[in-house]
């Protein structure tokens, strides 16, 4: 069963920075102060009630936690204590910057029983680093992802492919940094620019150009195959959508959409078909079988892929749940020949 996140968003809270590409408070849909320790305490027994048995976790996103008041961490944490010392509570996360993860503050969350940080690395590459104003290198990134894994914590990067400066060649080698470094899982959020932040400035002067939804959910998708290569989760691509970011006024540009996930997931399997099907004898109609949960996934988000393929002179006849298949893998048949392969391992 998967956990029940129970949110809070400290908005901007705590960060002294202003990196190009944030507005928290666009982010979040909050415009709301810290939460007070009632308001955590209420709001998780709400959470627990609507979903009884499930296990729970207790997650403070957005802004940098660690670098919040060590008295103000401690009034949040605490008011998670009593529900983790009934074993209502399983977990709580906390997301913050690669420079705010030092041996005392590791110390002081576990301390409090935290479990899992998530850490905004972004990219690893200085020049994109020192471009978006993140003020750390990426050196400090690899070795706060290295110190919080060497824990007894669990650790999340966060990239955010696509900024200033940023390639394709330079988001992989991201990815397999943060991997080799020991992230145990990975949220992938494309580049979009947010009215009002830094960003929007240089998109408005001409000077950057993020990549669009086709461009930034192709990237995404080779993200992701090379973290599934590498075994490692990806929990989370895009943003949420939450009132804030579907207003149409907040995002400006980028690689944006309420169901970017499916989109990226799509992508690995319109490929897969593609490139299976340059080996096909006869223009006859194929049918392509996969595990019954990825059926959705390879028709495509609104039968895309069916018609992507159609147009590219692959007559598909249908999609078929095969349970003896798994998650990558997809077969296309045909009277007289039968191919398969993996989005793991097929190109
Ligand atoms: S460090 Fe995080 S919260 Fe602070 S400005 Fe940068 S992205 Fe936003």
């Amino acid at each position: 069963m998967r956990p029940l996140i129970i949110p809070f968003f400290i908005p901007h809270a705590g960060c002294p920075h202003t990196c190009l590409f944030c507005d928290q408070h666009l982010i979040s849909g909050e415009q709301a102060a810290l939460p007070s320790a009632e308001l955590i305490a209420a709001t998780v027994e709400e959470w627990l009630a609507r979903s009884p048995g499930r296990p729970a976790e207790v997650a403070f996103y957005g802004g940098s936690f660690t670098l919040l008041p060590q008295s103000r961490q401690q009034q949040m944490l605490q008011a998670v204590l009593p529900f983790l010392a009934t074993g209502r509570v399983h977990g709580v996360r906390v997301s913050t910057r690669p420079d705010a993860l030092d041996t005392a503050t590791l110390d002081f969350l576990a301390a409090h029983q935290v479990r899992t940080i998530e850490i905004g690395v972004q990219s690893l590459n200085d020049e994109v680093l020192q471009r978006t104003g993140r003020g750390h290198s990426g050196q400090q990134a690899l070795e706060a992802i290295q110190r919080v894994a060497g824990r007894d914590f669990a650790v999340g990067a966060q990239l955010l492919p696509g900024l200033p400066g940023d390639t394709k060649a330079k988001a992989l080698d991201s990815l397999q940094g943060v991997l080799a470094a020991g992230a145990h899982f990975i949220r992938i959020y494309p580049a979009v620019v947010l009215a009002g932040t830094g960003l929007a400035r240089l998109y408005q002067q001409g000077s950057y150009c993020p990549p669009d939804l086709e461009q930034g959910t192709q990237l995404c998708a080779a993200l992701l195959r090379e973290a599934a290569r590498a075994g490692c989760p990806v929990i989370r691509i895009g943003l949420q959508a939450d009132d804030g970011l579907v207003s149409g006024q907040t995002i400006l540009a980028g690689c944006w959409h309420p169901a970017l996930g499916h989109l990226v997931k799509d992508e690995l399997f319109f490929e897969l078909v593609l490139r299976l099907s340059e080996q096909l004898p006869t223009a006859d109609p194929v049918l392509v079988h996969c595990h019954p949960q990825r059926v959705s996934e390879v028709r495509g988000h609104g039968n895309r892929n069916l018609q992507r393929w159609r147009q590219a002179g692959i007559a598909v006849s249908g999609v078929q749940p095969d349970p003896l298949l798994d998650q990558h893998h997809v077969r296309l048949e045909a009277l007289t020949f039968c191919f398969s392969g993996s989005w793991l391992t097929t190109y």
